[in-house]
């Protein structure tokens, strides 16, 4: 954990926040927490700043805490993703958070597997949970924004103007032999398939809808692979086109 995370409910017009649960026992038995000790921390959607430790035991962490500095900018990054199984996207979530990404949409696609929308992970608690795990590791403050939507075609073609208004370019992540990037890079929203991959049905709805083919060359790679390459693919594309001459 590189930064706590607090709730708004839990801190005080004082400036006192009391924790209980995960946090308390994290900050005594791995971060061995005294009184005394400062610690960064940031406030669920607002600052972050430093605390100092005024109690600690495993139940109850008592701080006082001073929030001045805005968490990191934005990715500039969105993300349609189908639905991967539900331990895939253990690992996706929290690595979706850390990078700063604004709005996931978990989707339906032909090759995901029904049973993914009725397991424990996608209730809403859980995949709260799951997104706070990336911001403490990013330190960052604020959740993206968590979609579901189990009819694709809808989604595509009556929702997506809305909730990704232009100027904002559209990829499809999809293999191919050669890798081949996007020309408009940021900010951009990006659609990663199923394990088995987008059907040709769901790549022409999305070409209707101005999504180009991106790909990273010949590798399939999974999922929580894929999108972590693809993002720092686009960052490092987007650091080098923005270099002065
Ligand atoms: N069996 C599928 C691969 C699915 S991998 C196929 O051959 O198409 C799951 C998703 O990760 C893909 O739909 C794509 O969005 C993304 N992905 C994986 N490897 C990729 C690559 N080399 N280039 C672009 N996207 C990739």
């Amino acid at each position: 954990m590189n930064l706590l995370l607090l709730e708004p409910a839990e801190l005080t017009d004082s400036g006192v926040a009391t924790l209980v649960g995960r946090r308390a026992r994290h900050a005594q038995e791995i971060l061995k927490l005294t009184r005394g000790d400062p610690l960064r921390v940031g406030l669920v959607g607002g600052n972050v700043g430093t605390a100092e430790v005024l109690q600690v035991s495993a139940e109850t962490l008592e701080l006082k805490v001073t929030l001045s500095q805005p968490p990191p900018p934005r990715a500039g990054l969105d993300l349609i993703l189908a639905i991967p199984r539900p331990k895939a996207l253990k690992k996706v979530l929290p690595a979706v958070a850390s990078l700063g990404v604004d709005r996931i949409v978990l989707v339906n696609a032909a090759r995901v597997e029904k049973s993914y929308f009725d397991s424990n992970v996608v209730e809403p608690p859980h995949l709260r949970e799951l997104l706070l795990l990336g911001l403490e590791q990013a330190r960052d403050t604020r959740l993206p924004e968590l979609l579901i939507r189990e009819r694709f075609r809808p989604f595509v073609e009556d929702e997506l103007d809305s909730l990704f208004p232009a100027p904002r370019a559209r990829l499809v992540a999809h293999p191919a032999p050669d890798a081949h990037a996007p020309t408009a890079l940021s900010p951009a929203v990006v659609a990663i398939g199923p394990e088995g991959g987008w059907v040709p049905f769901e790549l022409d709805l999305l070409s209707a809808q101005g999504f180009r083919p991106v790909s990273l060359g010949p590798r399939t790679l999974r999922v929580e692979t894929a999108v972590p390459f693809l993002f720092g693919w686009l960052e490092g594309r987007r650091v080098l086109q923005n270099r002065p001459p």
